[in-house]
């Protein structure tokens, strides 16, 4: 798809646009700049508007002009002869990759008065891609500059972090995912409450997903999208438990747990088994931070149609021991991206949850 203009595109937090905005005006890009959000947050659509936008010979705080001799080089499936996109294959970028762009710089930029090299996921680069990317950060060659994304800051080394000016894109309320789909979409109320619900407020997963729903039949079976909604139904239905399941149970609430997360591999995002397990403990941590907002009369909830379940959960254990669990489960999914054992790493999670 061709890159969309930087106004064109949901941005969250308001600050964070108006700061890029800003940025357009300057006569350089940034050398590099890394994008930091959840999954579906807009990093890779926000890559491509800027990295469109500084190559564009008639640029404005608004973006590309989409005419100009640079943007007619954009291609519908989103190449252009003076970007390099860099992602992980299969799950690690590795240096042969990151060696090749570099070569790429020796050469003067095609058309644009930059070149941009984005790097997806850039927390999978390997050690020794890593390092040849350092390299490349610390002498880059004339009018070559990176777009990194990542799902957060620390994952990725502290000397490639100081290089880049970073950009933390954040979620829409639960409410403005709704208010946007419903304009969009022809769904149901409730299934657009659903997938407001469970987009964390990441707008383009929320929209993905009402577009996999309105153009694939009712009735389908094995739609990715589909399957994906249904496990994270069952994982929404297991966290319900969690206010009245005893001790006994957190081993069979662990095992339907990894047993739902398997259902979320794959799919449009291609998700390996760790990382869709990374995925049912945040929405873990959802819940869990849904049933801290409840005392807090101004806080909006993410599951907004679960509001007696989660009272449930709230009324068991108390405030503190809840953010206390808060931290566990974070460092259960920093484990599980490490190389912990799932299996290990999650029935103790779920029998801390439960103490008695
Ligand atoms: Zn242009």
């Amino acid at each position: 798809m061709k890159p969309l203009p930087l106004a064109e595109i949901a941005i969250a937090p308001e600050t964070v646009r108006r700061g890029l905005k800003r940025t357009l005006e300057r006569s350089d890009p940034p050398q590099s700049i890394l994008i930091v959000g959840s999954a579906g947050v807009g990093k890779r659509t926000l890559a491509r508007a800027l990295a469109a936008a500084w190559m564009c010979l008639r640029r404005t705080p608004a973006g590309h002009c989409q005419t100009c001799a640079v943007c007619q080089k954009w291609s519908e499936a989103g190449e252009h002869p003076d970007l390099r996109v860099l992602k992980p294959d299969p799950d690690q970028i590795k240096i042969d990759a990151v060696r090749e762009v570099r070569q790429w710089g020796a050469f003067a930029p095609a058309v644009a008065p930059f070149r941009f090299v984005i790097l997806e996921e850039a927390q999978r680069l390997n050690p020794a891609a890593a390092n040849a990317l350092l390299k490349t950060l610390e002498e880059p060659p004339p009018r070559y500059h990176f777009i990194l994304t990542a799902p957060a800051s620390d994952l990725l080394i502290p000397t490639i972090l100081s290089r880049c000016r970073i950009v933390r894109l954040g979620t829409l309320p639960t409410e403005g995912v709704y208010n946007h789909l419903k304009q969009r979409f022809n769904l149901p109320d409730d299934t657009l409450q659903m997938l407001a619900e469970f987009s964390e407020g990441a707008l383009g997963r929320a929209i993905r997903w009402a577009e996999h729903l309105q153009s694939a039949e009712p009735t389908s079976k094995g739609n990715p999208t589909r399957s994906e909604l249904e496990a994270l139904q069952q994982l929404i239905a297991l966290f319900a438990r969690l206010g009245q399941a005893s001790l006994d149970e957190a081993l069979r609430i662990a095992y339907e747990f990894r047993e739902a997360c398997k259902a979320l591999e794959g799919g449009p995002e291609e998700r390996s088994a760790r990382t869709a397990l990374a995925l049912g403990l945040e929405y873990l941590l959802l819940w869990y931070r849904d049933s801290l907002a409840l005392d807090y009369p101004t806080a909006t909830l993410r599951f907004t149609s679960h509001r007696d379940e989660l009272r449930q959960l709230a009324h068991r254990f108390k405030p503190t021991e809840r953010l206390q669990d808060l931290m566990r489960i974070a460092e259960a999914r920093r484990a599980i991206l490490g190389n912990a054992n799932a299996q290990i790493i999650t029935e103790h999670l779920f029998i801390q949850l439960l103490r008695v």
